[in-house]
């Protein structure tokens, strides 16, 4: 078959793949790399400004092409079962493809802290969900021991090294796209696997000579959980981007070491400025994504706005979540529609607005 086969099948020669497992795949990856325009000249005409948009991966999210690769890898060892703490997106992930090969989900959620599209899905794939009177830190700190304790459970987080490996194919795609390695690329931070994944595809396509430089790393976290600006660990997380509401990053040390070889930084952004962005995607330029997801634009306007940018320099921003996944923060100040009678007149007097 020549079709599109997911990220496993189009890079198998960089991934930790043998020749005989059987690939478990909803054909992730492939994303679209998408030029902005009315996005651009609103932030800085100046700059060049790319999305990456991994809302429109199967289950909504990058986590899938995390998640090809550690259920494959799991169930040709001979797993059957798996488990995740998740703020949604890896829950949803990790059931879609747990569905696919016949594997069970265990997931772990913080109690009325997942947004309403991400549960919907967990649950409709199948899995097992457990939610705690706690937050995302504590339950990734119980997976892990459950996983230890139990042989034949295996742990899908992103501290399992599988996941950064599928998910470093994103840049790889990116350079095979743009001919080039962006100067800047921008994402949301909150565990901190997505940025150490990107970091080490940049590293190895730079390595293998397919890239001539490799980007700055900037990385973006909410203010209300920005473990990492602040140095020190945040007991109480809060903000409205709940996928990046983590006050214990698991892959802390590896977004430090990405920020400093590639001399970029990690810096926050507020509820208002994420949410700003997040408008802005959606009104300017036609590409719904999460909260969390727009906390990469929000960062970029922020530098910007602080004269960062050189005239010229190609940045890309990943957009980690489809909007859709939280229809609560869409609803969220907005104006609601007007409701007029089934009569031509009441019509048009509400399309002239009176
Ligand atoms: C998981 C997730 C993040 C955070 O990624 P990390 O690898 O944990 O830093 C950001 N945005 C969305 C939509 C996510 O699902």
């Amino acid at each position: 078959m020549s079709h599109y086969q997911g990220i496993i099948d189009r890079y198998r020669a960089f991934l930790p793949i043998e020749k005989n497992d059987s690939i478990i795949t909803l054909y992730e990856g492939n994303t679209p790399l998408h030029e902005s325009h009315n996005l651009r000249l609103a932030i800085n005409p100046e700059l060049n400004i790319f999305l990456k948009f991994e809302g429109l991966n199967p289950t909504g999210s990058f986590k899938d092409r995390g998640m090809t690769m550690a259920v494959t890898q799991a169930y040709n060892a001979g797993s059957r079962k798996i488990i995740c703490a998740s703020t949604g997106n890896t829950s949803a992930s990790a059931a879609a493809y747990a569905a696919n090969c016949g594997m069970i989900a265990y997931v772990l959620i913080p109690e009325g802290k997942i947004a309403l599209g991400k549960m919907s899905q967990a649950m409709r794939y199948g899995a097992k969900i457990i939610q705690i009177r706690g937050n995302f830190d504590q339950a990734l700190s119980m997976v892990c021991d459950i996983a230890k304790e139990e042989s034949d459970i295996s742990l899908v987080n992103s501290v399992n090294p599988f996941r950064i490996q599928g998910q470093k194919t994103a840049s790889y795609e990116i350079i095979d796209e743009l001919g080039f390695a962006p100067d800047y690329h921008a994402l949301p931070v909150g565990n901190a696997g997505n940025i150490t994944a990107y970091w080490l595809g940049y590293q190895e396509y730079f390595e293998k000579r397919i890239s001539q430089s490799l980007p700055k790393m900037l990385g973006f976290q909410a203010s209300g959980s920005a473990p990492i600006v602040r140095g020190h660990v945040v007991k109480n997380p809060e903000t409205i981007a709940t996928a990046i509401r983590i006050g214990n990053p698991a892959s802390w040390k590896q977004a430090e070491a990405a920020r400093d070889t590639s001399g970029g930084v990690i810096n926050e952004v507020t509820d208002a400025e994420i949410m700003q962005a997040y408008d802005m995607l959606a009104s300017l330029e036609g590409v719904f994504c999460e909260p969390a997801s727009a906390a990469s634009v929000a960062g970029i306007i922020k530098l910007n706005a602080q004269g960062y940018f050189a005239a010229g320099a190609n940045i890309v921003c990943t957009l980690t979540g489809n909007g859709l996944k939280d229809p609560d923060s869409a609803m969220q100040s907005i104006a609601t529609p007007i409701t007029v009678d089934a009569e031509m007149d009441a019509v048009r007097r509400a399309l002239e607005g009176k």
